[in-house]
């Protein structure tokens, strides 16, 4: 049968998708468009493994849209470029991160915060504006509105950078936003999984004093050998909090699960802020005493936005920063999966996409 204009201007493309709320990946053939004027084609190269992929895949969000090709740390190299690109050309180290379209001409989008855009495109589990859907990074090659593509830094390695467009940007985008950077100043940072390790780097990299508070007590030496942590809390041991009451400027909470706030609220000085980046399923209840009586904020943040990002990226290459790994390979995914839902990853699987992907 001939082929109608639209499928010849698809582009031929391979991954691992679900299809079903078991999350189980397996090989997927689809198509993406064809390269546009603004649009970049990336060689997928690498891609890091979110916690959010790992929600989307069982629909614990209850808005999955089967069959989904998870992945938003998405690191390759530019091949092929449309004619209005001015920023890349073929043969860049490029990444793609959380978002791959916005509205661009609303308030946020003007003001290089595409990621509150109310129209924003996520880069998996969505459909643009011509009713097309969006598959993400667990595959070979994507396509992206080059507003929505990142130089990756020359000295920043490829595997272990990836991890860095959505976990380094969900750290770094509230530490400039919330005015958490001024160096000296002792920050707490709850959980330490992917967003928390590395959030401890950067927030060394700012000069700040930082203290890991985990529920659990094996991380403390990883923490402060390994992160460069400065000192330890074990959430669930009331001496040693009680010990810090008071002592901390900021706190970035990276817990996902439900929690209580309370004792976070109270390690924090007169006038400190706290900064909730976990989503967890519940509510959370926020005690309003101790914010009045200490001038205590408490906000939240999403990622970031391009210009953000960017910057981000070439704060974490000056400072050395990257995700510690482990790297994977595509077909290893589903055991990945399982060890991520018990937490059990030091920090951030990355799927070595080139070298083991194959149809
Ligand atoms: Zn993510
Ligand atoms: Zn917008």
């Amino acid at each position: 049968m001939a082929k109608t204009v639209e499928e010849d201007k698809q582009q031929k493309a391979f991954g691992w998708a679900a299809t079903d709320p078991s999350g189980t990946l397996s090989p997927f053939y689809f198509s993406r468009r064809e390269n546009g004027d603004e649009d970049v084609t990336l060689k997928i190269l690498y891609c890091g493994v979110c916690h959010s992929d790992l929600h989307i895949l069982k629909n614990d969000w209850g808005f999955t849209s089967y069959p989904i090709v998870p992945g938003h740390e998405i690191v390759g190299v530019a091949t092929k470029v449309g004619k209005n690109v001015t920023k890349f050309k073929v043969g860049d180290r490029v990444g793609v991160g959380v978002l791959v379209g916005s509205c661009k001409t609303c308030e946020c989008c003007q003001q290089d915060l595409e990621n509150y855009c109310p129209r924003l495109i996520f880069t998996y589990n969505s459909h643009n504006p011509d009713g097309t859907k969006n598959y993400g990074g667990y595959s070979d090659m994507i396509v992206v509105d080059q507003r929505y593509v990142l130089l990756f830094p020359d000295n920043l390695p490829l595997d272990a950078g990836a991890p860095l467009l959505c976990a380094g940007i969900t750290v770094y985008s509230p530490m400039k936003y919330y005015g958490m950077t001024e160096a000296g100043k002792h920050l707490g940072v709850a959980g330490l999984g992917g967003l928390g390790h590395v959030a401890v780097k950067i927030a060394k990299a700012f000069g700040l004093k930082v203290t890991v508070i985990s529920s659990s007590a094996q991380k403390e030496s990883e923490a402060i050998d390994r992160l460069g942590a400065d000192s330890f809390l074990v959430s669930s041991d009331p001496a040693k909090i009680k010990s810090a009451i008071g002592s901390m400027d900021y706190i970035i909470d990276t817990v996902s699960a439900a929690h209580p706030l309370l004792p976070l609220l109270s390690l924090l000085k007169v006038n400190g802020k706290l900064v909730t980046l976990g989503l967890p399923n519940k509510p959370l209840e926020l005690p309003v005493f101790p914010l009045v009586s200490g001038r205590k904020l408490v906000g939240g943040s999403d990622f970031g936005g391009m210009k953000e990002t960017q910057e981000m990226l070439e704060f974490c290459a000056k400072h050395n920063i990257a995700a510690d790994i482990e790297l994977i390979r595509i077909d290893e995914i589903n055991t990945a999966m399982e060890r991520l839902a018990k937490s059990d990853v030091r920090y951030r699987f990355v799927i070595d996409v080139a070298n083991s992907l194959s149809q």
